[in-house]
Formats: structure tokens, C-alpha cells, sequence
């Protein structure tokens, strides 16, 4: 489904805890790398022999540069202070570690605003231990906003006009996660959108979009097992003076 519309996957195994039997299924199949938001996953399955480049799906944290730097092939990134560490960290140990920066599309989690995009990037290519490997997106996460082909477009529109003003080339447009499913099924061409980052859909064969199992995939791979510890009906409403609860 995604290579006949030119787009490279990156399996996601956070939903599984880097397992490693899943990785290594994973990793025998056409794929661009193994993504997981855990440095610790990373670390696990890489030391297990999975064979496959990994990405770091977050931005590593302060402490854990050195950790990425070591051991990751990409990351995704939208800070100077962790991308000039990171760049530290990469010249210590000889590496150069591939970045892709990541841009707010309007979700408001992660990434640069786009009129900051250019200048990142800019700052990113005087970093003599990394390289801008492209660009990326997440929606649909912190708030439900869809990766619809108008965000895709402005997301193709910010890396074209980064390759032009800097005459670079990217090989990385990252168009998000799992919610991109529908939008990669309804669009008869994804632009320049040529990468997904995917756990969701892989793992429970659903469609993030409409909750929908998606025909053609297993929706039982997992049992989830667990021990009940109490049982009882109960009214529906608290009852008694209410003041803050532990949420
Ligand atoms: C978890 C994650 C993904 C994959 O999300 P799914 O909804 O499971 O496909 C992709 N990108 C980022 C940044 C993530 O954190």
C-alpha cells in the first residue's frame, strides 16, 4: 500500500515495548528503519542483533544526547540547545547522526512553527556532525487535528522551499503517524510526502480516523490478559463533598 504510492514506512514498536520477536518481523520486510519513542527500547532491540537502521520518534532529552548520539541512526528534532548537543555528542563518537526536523502543522505538539522552518534548517546545516535528513509532521495526536492533503501540501511547500534557498536535497518527508492512513488511501498523489512513521495501524490493523478495523488486516494480534481484583455494581456519581482527585 505505501510503496505503490512511494512512500517508505518506518514500523513503530512502542506500542509493543520494542519487542524484540516483533522487531525482527518487522525488519525483514522493505522498510526504511524501526522507529520507537524509547531510547531504552532502541538500545534493547539493537543489542538483541535486529537488524535495521532506528529512529529516535522524539527529541532526546538533554541527558540522553550522548545515548542517541551513540546509538540511533535518526532522530526527530526541534530544539538548537538538544540539536547543538546532539551535534557534540555525534563528533565525540566519530558519527553523524541524521535529523529530521519537525514542523508544527497546527496539532500543537511537537515542531517548529513553519515561518521558523527555514531558519532551523539553516542552523542545522552549519552542524558539521549531523544532517538534515528532511522534514516531518505528527498530527492527530495532542489534539485530533487531520492529516488532511491540504496539510500535506504545506508540509511538501516548506520542504521545496527549504531545498530551493539552501540548494540542498532532502530525502525524508515525513507525513506523520498511523492517522495518515486515510489520507494515503484518498489521495492519488501524496506530493512529496515519501515517508510514514506507523504503529497503530500495523499492530491492530485499525484506522485511527474512523476507529475503524481496516479490512484485509488482523484485528486480533494482541490479547491483552490481566486479573480482575474487584467486581461490583456501583451508582454512576460520587457521592460526598468533591475536591481535587488524583487526576
Ligand atoms: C507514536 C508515534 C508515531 C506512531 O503513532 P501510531 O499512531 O501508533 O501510528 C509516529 N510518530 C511519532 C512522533 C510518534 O510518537
Amino acid at each position: 500500500q505505501t510503496h505503490s504510492k512511494g512512500i517508505s514506512l518506518t514500523p513503530v514498536t512502542k506500542g509493543v515495548c520494542g519487542s524484540v520477536e516483533i522487531a525482527r518481523m518487522l525488519a525483514a520486510h522493505k522498510i526504511h528503519s524501526i522507529g520507537d519513542s524509547h531510547l531504552s527500547n532502541i538500545i534493547r532491540m539493537k543489542e538483541a542483533g535486529v537488524l535495521a537502521k532506528f529512529m529516535l520518534l522524539r527529541s532526546p532529552m538533554m541527558s540522553e544526547t550522548e545515548g542517541a548520539a551513540a546509538k540511533v541512526d535518526f532522530s526527530l528534532n526541534s530544539e538548537l540547545s538538544i540539536l547543538r548537543a546532539l551535534n557534540e555528542q555525534s563528533a565525540r563518537y566519530g558519527k553523524t547522526h541524521a535529523i529530521i526536523l519537525m514542523i508544527e502543522l497546527g496539532d500543537r505538539r511537537e515542531g517548529v512553527m513553519p515561518e521558523d522552518a527555514l531558519n532551523y534548517a539553516h542552523e542545522i546545516l552549519k552542524l558539521n556532525s549531523l544532517r538534515l535528513a528532511g522534514i516531518g509532521a505528527n498530527l492527530t495526536c495532542l489534539n485530533g487535528v487531520k492529516p488532511t492533503a491540504e496539510k500535506m501540501g504545506q508540509l511538501g511547500a516548506i520542504a521545496q522551499d527549504i531545498e530551493a534557498k539552501l540548494s540542498i536535497q532532502m530525502e525524508i518527508i515525513s507525513g506523520g503517524n498511523s492517522a495518515n492512513w486515510q489520507w494515503l488511501q484518498e489521495t492519488a498523489n501524496p506530493g512529496l510526502v515519501n515517508h510514514l512513521r506507523m504503529g497503530e495501524t500495523i499492530l491492530f490493523g485499525s484506522n485511527p480516523i474512523t476507529q475503524a478495523g481496516i479490512s484485509g488486516f488482523k484485528h486480533d494480534a494482541f490479547t491483552l490478559l490481566a486479573e480482575v481484583i474487584e467486581s461490583k455494581r456501583k451508582p454512576a456519581q460520587p457521592d460526598g463533598e468533591v475536591t481535587f482527585s488524583a487526576f
